[in-house]
């Protein structure tokens, strides 16, 4: 998932994953801030893909250099390991990992 996701999180990626590795994380105005897709989970089927309607899923081998910052913030959120519970609860866990995508956002706003 890349900076497009952020403020427009409806989830239909998530509903689609048949793994289920796309998790909500952050929180900004009572909604998830964005979602993630853990890697190590992903089988790569690309269903998520054409589901997001401005474009922030894309597979590794075809991010854009100025977006290659996003593939290690998805990383950071599968080094913490599973979490249970339905998306929307997870939403406001995993802030730190949202402040570095915040981050992130900040300096491409920035450059
Ligand atoms: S590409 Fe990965 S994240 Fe997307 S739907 Fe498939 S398994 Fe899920
Ligand atoms: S479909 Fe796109 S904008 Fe919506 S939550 Fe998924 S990645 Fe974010």
């Amino acid at each position: 998932m890349t900076s497009n996701c952020i403020g427009s999180v409806d989830l239909s990626c998530l509903e689609v994953c048949p793994v289920d590795c796309i998790y909500a994380i952050g929180e900004s105005e009572g909604e998830p801030l964005m979602v993630v897709i853990d890697p190590t989970e992903c089988i790569s089927c690309s269903k998520c893909v054409p589901e997001c309607p401005v474009e922030a899923i894309m597979m590794d081998s075809v991010v854009p250099e100025e977006l290659k910052p996003w593939i290690e913030i998805n990383a950071m959120h599968s080094e913490r390991g599973d979490l249970d519970g339905p998306a929307e609860d997870r939403a406001h866990e995993h802030q730190d990992i949202a402040d570095a995508a915040q981050a992130v956002l900040d300096r491409e706003k920035a450059a």
